[in-house]
């Protein structure tokens, strides 16, 4: 017995694991957030720059608007002054009538605080204020500055603390100079620090944003919100300011020490510059906001991600162990498929082969692989294909088997019985039936034995009827055969029939001889009663017995003569015989209207031949004829 191979050609242990479920997962989730991560870091990074430049764009209007604003707030108090100064000069104007021209000056333009006068002497002799202050300023930097020079141009000043309301005060001033060129005081005008504090509060930036309103020499004029006023800013930055007109740069605030997107612009006619400082934070508000959102959508992107994948590998998982096991069956039942003897069988609906199992090798010497998509009709014997196709037809429901033999040849052309066993693929939830499953095995041996069988029964059946010696029916046959034709037969006539001396010939030239004696008179009477309707049978020892259906008297009785001359004709030596060749006597009855039965029919026969035997042997006694007989014709013998 050859050892069965455990190690299944398709067990797990031999499949490839290139692709494995988890490796294909592993990738795709790892594309897929390579990819959100690369789309997110690119977006970020494109948005910063966008941003950094949206920015940029900002302050740079910003701090245009608002160095315009600043030229504009000066610019008008300038030209009002202007006209001042020319009259100041020639003119000593009425107090009363100037402080009211001064007054409405201050009211046409709210950024005034004060706006007035002083003299030489640095006394207020013209103000817009309700009382003329009496605090003197000769002392004041402005006012050194005026009276040292004679520049006509206006002057800007640092913050200065107001005499007249403590606050934070800028003073603009222009030099009165007097038709003889003496200087002749000040025209000035204040404006409060808060005038542009509270305007660029209006712009309503995050808390670390910054407005500062400098002089061109670095000094701050007007800082918002901190409001630290009357502060320098560095070398650098002053250096930075008095060359370039506009800029922009990413510093850090002297103010709060944070680092800060800055720019700054010079106004167009004033030696003053503003400086518009954001925080990064703020600058980058909506990209943040941005990549806030843009996080949460990539989150969510990664959790549906994540969640087919777990979903997919669940069911590729499944679908491998699944796929796994079927395999493993398969290859059990190719196992057994190829083990057993038999050919197991799938054809499709038409007939064609689907499997074959390795065994159809064995019996059919042809190769399974051969075979798959061939029809399986092509390989029915003609005179069996009535029988296949019928079967098939016959297989309606998946529960009916059917059995059929047929001829078949093998690859070599020999011939061989095969029997198939075969049904509709199916289970019993599944009626679709479009396969049909086989069972192929050789029968030739068991059908050679069958045939064998059956001659021997025939001869068997033979045997039971008919007489071993003489080949003639036996007396069982002959017992059966009398009252059924007697039965039927109106006219039947019955011939006895027995070898004269045949004791003597048994004891003279043996038993053998004997033996050969019978079985020539047998063929005599074979040959008399051939393709008749009579049948012959060996009654006993040297007895015979002929029935004759349908047959009379006389016609019997040409029979038995025919049969008697004809064995006198053979002339076989019989020493113990009178004439000394074998001879027979013969007794005929044939039916009348008063037999009544076979016995009787029988009996009369036996009568005549006795009186055959008793009358001296070798000749032929008609029943009819006999005295006692109660057909009686006349004694009649033929000899
Ligand atoms: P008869 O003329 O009155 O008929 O005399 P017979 O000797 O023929 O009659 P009998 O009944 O006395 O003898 C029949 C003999 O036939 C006896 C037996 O030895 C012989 N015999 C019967 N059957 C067979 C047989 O099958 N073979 C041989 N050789 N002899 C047989
Ligand atoms: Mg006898
Ligand atoms: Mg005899």
């Amino acid at each position: 017995m050859t050892p069965v191979d455990t190690n299944l050609p398709y067990s797990s242990a031999k499949q490839p694991k290139l692709f494995s479920p988890r490796a294909i997962v592993t990738t795709v989730v790892v594309a897929m957030s390579a990819c959100v991560l690369g789309l997110l870091v690119w977006k970020a990074i494109e948005g910063r720059a966008a941003a950094l430049a949206q920015g940029e764009r900002d302050i740079h209007n910003l701090t245009h608007s608002l160095a315009e604003h600043a030229s504009h707030s000066i610019q008008a108090i300038d030209v009002a002054m202007g006209a001042m100064v020319d009259l100041l000069k020639y003119q000593k104007p009425r107090v009363d009538r100037f402080n009211a021209a001064l007054r409405k000056t201050a009211d046409a333009l709210p950024q005034i605080g004060e706006i007035g006068v002083i003299g030489p002497d640095g006394a207020r002799v013209y103000s817009s204020a309700a009382e003329l202050p009496a605090h003197n300023n000769a002392d004041r930097s402005y006012f050194i500055a005026h009276r040292d020079s004679t520049d006509p141009a206006l002057h800007i000043s640092e913050p200065l603390e107001s005499r007249l309301t403590g606050r934070p005060t800028i003073v603009l001033s222009r030099r009165i100079t007097k038709e003889d060129g003496s200087f002749g005081g000040i025209l000035f005008a204040t404006i409060e620090s808060r005038y542009f504090d509270n305007f660029y509060q209006a712009f309503r930036f995050g808390p670390h944003a910054g407005i500062t309103l400098l002089r061109l020499d670095g000094i701050v004029l007007a800082h918002w919100p901190s409001g630290k006023w009357n502060k320098e800013v560095s070398a650098a930055f002053k250096t930075r300011i008095e060359q370039d007109r506009t800029g922009y740069t990413k510093t850090t605030s002297p103010f709060d020490g944070r680092i800060k997107y800055l720019g700054f612009e010079r106004a167009s006619q004033y030696p003053i510059v503003v400086t518009v400082a954001l925080p990064e934070a703020e600058v980058l508000a909506a990209w943040h906001e941005d990549l806030r959102n843009d996080l949460l959508v990539a989150l969510v992107l990664m959790g549906i991600v994540v969640l087919f994948a777990v979903l997919l590998a669940r069911e590729f998982g499944k679908r491998t162990r699944v796929g796994l096991m079927l395999r493993e069956r398969e290859a059990r039942y190719r196992l057994l498929a190829d083990n057993i003897a038999d050919v197991v069988i799938l054809l499709d609906r038409n007939g064609h082969f689907l499997f074959v199992s390795q065994s159809v090798e064995t019996i059919l010497g042809r190769k399974a692989d051969d075979l798959i998509g061939k029809s399986c009709f092509a390989f029915v014997h003609p005179d069996n294909l009535a029988d296949v196709a019928k079967a098939t037809s016959e297989l309606t429901d998946w529960t009916i088997t059917k059995t059929v033999e047929f001829r078949t040849h093998r690859a070599d052309g020999s011939e061989v019985w095969v029997e198939i066993n075969f049904k509709l693929a199916g289970a019993a939830d599944d009626h679709r039936g479009i396969e049909v499953v086989g069972v192929l095995r050789d029968v030739t041996e068991r059908r050679k034995m069958e045939d064998e069988l059956n001659a021997l029964n025939v001869r068997l059946a033979a045997l039971a009827t008919t007489d071993g010696l003489t080949g003639l029916a036996n007396r069982r046959s002959f017992d059966v055969a009398l009252p059924r034709e007697f039965r039927d037969r109106e006219h039947i006539s019955l011939i006895m029939l027995d070898i004269d001396h045949f004791k003597g010939f048994n004891d003279s030239l043996g038993h053998q001889a004997g033996d050969e004696c019978l079985r020539r008179v047998a063929n005599v009477i074979a040959d008399a009663t051939d393709k008749t309707t009579a049948l012959a049978a060996r009654y006993g020892g040297e007895e015979f017995a002929i029935i004759l259906p349908s047959v009379g008297e006389q016609d019997a009785l040409k029979v038995a003569e025919a049969i008697r001359l004809m064995v006198r004709a053979l002339a076989i030596a019989n020493p113990a015989a009178r004439r000394g060749v074998v001879s027979i006597s013969v007794g005929i009855a044939s039916r009348s209207a008063a037999t009544v039965d076979e016995s009787e029919l029988l009996r009369r026969a036996d009568l005549a031949l006795y009186e055959a035997k008793h009358s001296g042997r070798d000749r032929t006694v008609l029943a009819s004829s006999l005295s006692g007989d109660s057909h009686s014709a006349g004694r009649k013998q033929y000899a």
